[in-house]
């Protein structure tokens, strides 16, 4: 059979229908889609030893030759052993395998296999258990590095390598897209080579080559889609015209005075507004350090200009919390305030969008139905959306088509996720920055605690404590569920469970609420407005209410299993308390026998700066942490997230720069094939490169 890019993995020797079902679940369709499913790790199996020599503490791979017809015995029901006694030059060793009839049939006298596995020792006698062989000189499954490929049940990696290898064997490889000028300068192995050696590597130096080339390649595509973007809005982005007005009317109308830094970046957003270009502009401020009133200034220079502007929030309870806030802080001045979110009736609905329409309503405040196509606006010149993460490239871009035949509407993104400098350039690629790199004064920072799980009553008595003071008090717990990259959380009937554990036999006498991500919208915002208003005294909660909630009466954060969340993750979690005037506390449950892991948790016990601890979050887990999981809105990465190399990081960026300065539109028949990939790359959001 002739193996194309487009043979349906369905065709493969050993695929059939039900395989070709489960490869469709993890994306895999095509021989190029085995091609491009990269191996999550390896396993060296290019050490050989001698049986008398083997080491007992680390698998090896032995050549010897069968003295004997391998043994059958039925141990019992559902325990069947094969053994047979095998030697070389120095030495004999017994081979046992467990429920592996087959070998029986295919071990023969008198040749020569080479074994891999850990040999043990008995009594002076040397065994291997379950060891995995071939016939000697073959070197598919042993004397090689292995390659270890994320898998879903009834796919082995046996399987898994085998396919790619046929795939590799039939010739095939992507075709090459980096420009060679690209590959010349960073001196990048070929693409052929690459992805052989991302599979099958002869040695640590030809994988590493092949990562560097596969990482740089994705970070390239990228960054020039990244900068494509900007370049463009730029370009044709002619924004309305919003002049500054005297500082002091918004001034009045603020409670209390801004800081440093909130005054800087405020300054920065009325220089773009007044510019006459379109802001694509992103303000990132740890959580608490008052972004909200960034976004509220905006708002009111719109506004005063005579035009509309919307905020959109992730979620309607934090919808509702905007709408609040900017009401008190706006209405004063004129400026009329509404909130659209799904729980009002269809007839209200109606109502609230003619009067945005019409113009009588100043600020819609939302979530993304917001930027639907039913909610029509008469002049919207200013869109702010809160916690970036949930907003991606491509609901920027559907944002930017707002406008319709006029003007599109300006645009501020407000992330609390700090990310380090390195990284931010090419996650934020397409947006000028701006840092609230300072707190309102007046904060305490919050006390944070590492405890072992051991002394959970230690922890039970605080939450009592803080409760019996009339605080409220969160427990948050890692679900698979909503996070299922981690291994081994907790499912969400153990989340339950554990909610119902405390409500009956912990705390039958407080308030115990649930909140998690499964519930309907209804529910769940119920759940969270008893929180809210205090009626809820302890609520337990999976990640759902990561996000920008602002309850001041919370002065405690219980994390469960901590050391399953990233750093930056705690960090957000932790955010939720400390924003009232009262000590807060947060407590890092853990269970861990990792010295690293606590390590690591004892980074949020040291500081309060989110910088500080994603540069951290960086140092230990690589950027996989900021691309993975789609949560930037950002394309999927796949190999950026196996390196640590941050060199790579920047040579991908600068590269893509200096070929875009050179070929602004990549119209250069040799530049073709980047603007093809960037394409594919952004193929969510197709209306971006048209
Ligand atoms: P975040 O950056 O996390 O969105 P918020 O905008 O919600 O932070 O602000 C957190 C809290 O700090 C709010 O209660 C807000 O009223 C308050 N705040 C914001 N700026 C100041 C300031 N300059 N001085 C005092 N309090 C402030
Ligand atoms: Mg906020």
């Amino acid at each position: 059979m002739t193996v194309t890019m487009d043979t349906p993995v369905r065709n493969l020797p050993q695929v059939g229908e039900v395989r070709a079902g489960k490869l469709a679940k993890l994306g895999i369709a095509t021989a190029a889609d085995l091609l491009s499913y990269y191996p999550r790790n390896y396993e060296d199996r290019t050490r050989f030893s001698t049986i008398a020599d083997a080491p007992m503490d680390r698998r090896v791979c032995i050549t010897a030759t069968p003295t004997e017809y391998p043994h059958y015995a039925y141990l019992r029901k559902g325990l069947e052993m094969v053994s047979l006694i095998a030697m070389d030059d120095s030495g004999t060793i017994r081979l046992v395998f467990f429920n592996q009839v087959y070998v029986k049939n295919v071990l023969v006298p008198g040749r020569e296999y080479v074994f891999y596995g850990m040999v043990e020792e008995q009594s002076g006698k040397r065994s291997m258990t379950n060891p995995v062989f071939e016939a000697a000189g073959k070197s598919v499954v042993t004397g090689r590095i292995m390659p270890i490929y994320p898998l879903t049940a009834g796919i082995t990696n046996v399987l898994m390598s085998g396919w790619t290898r046929q795939v590799l064997e039939a010739g095939l490889r992507p075709p090459e897209t980096l420009p060679e000028s690209v590959r010349r300068a960073h001196a990048l192995v070929s693409v052929e080579q690459a992805v052989q050696d991302i599979h099958f590597p002869s040695d640590d130096q030809a994988l590493a080559r092949a990562r560097r080339r596969l990482t740089f390649e994705e970070l390239f595509y990228l960054s020039a889609g990244l900068r494509l973007l900007k370049d463009r809005r730029n370009r044709v982005g002619k924004g309305r015209e919003i002049p500054e007005t005297p500082w002091e009317q918004f001034r009045a109308l603020l409670p209390f005075e801004p800081t440093g830094a909130q005054r800087r970046v405020m300054g920065e957003v009325a220089a773009d507004l007044s510019s006459g270009r379109l802001m694509n502009r992103l303000v990132q401020g740890d959580v608490g350090s008052g972004k909200t009133l960034v976004a509220a200034y905006a708002a009111w220079l719109a506004i005063r200009a005579g035009h509309q502007a919307a905020i959109m929030a992730p979620t309607e309870i934090l919808a509702e919390q905007h709408a609040r806030l900017l009401r008190e802080l706006l209405e004063p001045a004129g400026i009329r305030v509404e909130l659209l979110t799904g729980a009002l009736t269809a007839a209200e609905k109606r109502r609230r969008r003619k009067a945005l329409e019409e113009g009588e309503t100043d600020l819609a405040v939302g979530t993304h139905a917001l930027i639907s196509e039913s909610v029509r606006f008469r002049d919207l010149a200013l869109i702010v959306a809160d916690e970036q993460h949930r907003f991606g490239v491509a609901q920027r871009s559907a944002l930017a088509a707002k406008g319709g035949e006029q003007t599109p509407p300006h645009a501020l993104v407000m992330s609390a996720t700090p990310i380090p400098r390195t990284l931010a350039l090419i996650v934020y690629g397409d947006l000028d920055v701006s840092v609230v790199d300072e707190m309102p004064p007046g904060r305490t920072p919050v006390d944070t605690f590492v405890i072992r799980d051991d002394k959970r009553e230690r922890m039970y008595g605080f939450v009592r404590k803080q409760t019996q003071e009339g605080h409220q008090v969160y427990i948050v717990c890692p679900a698979v569920e909503e996070n299922p990259e981690e291994e081994g959380g907790m499912d969400l009937k153990a989340v339950k469970a554990y909610a119902e554990k405390l409500r009956t036999e912990v705390f039958p006498d407080l308030a115990v609420g649930l909140v998690h991500g499964k519930m309907r919208p209804k529910e769940k915002d119920a759940a969270m407005a008893a929180f809210v208003s205090g009626e809820t005294q302890v609520l337990v909660s999976t990640t759902v209410v990561e996000v920008g909630v602002d309850v001041p009466n919370a002065t405690l954060m219980i994390i469960e299993d901590a050391d399953r969340f990233g750093l930056s993750q705690l960090h957000q979690l932790r955010g939720r308390v400390g924003r009232g005037k009262f000590p807060s506390f947060c407590v890092l449950m853990t269970a861990t026998q990792s010295r690293n892991a606590m390590v690591r948790l004892r980074t949020l016990a040291d500081t309060n700066d989110g910088f500080r601890i994603s540069e951290e979050d960086l140092k230990v887990r690589g950027p996989g942490e900021f691309f993975g999981s789609r949560q930037h809105g950002m394309p999927e990465m796949k190999l950026a997230d196996l390196t640590g190399d941050m060199r790579v990081l920047q040579e991908a960026q600068m590269a893509a720069g200096e070929l875009l300065d050179g070929d602004p539109d990549l119209v250069r028949p040799e530049n073709r094939p980047v603007l093809e990939r960037v394409r594919q790359l952004f193929a969510d959001s197709p209306d971006i490169f048209s």
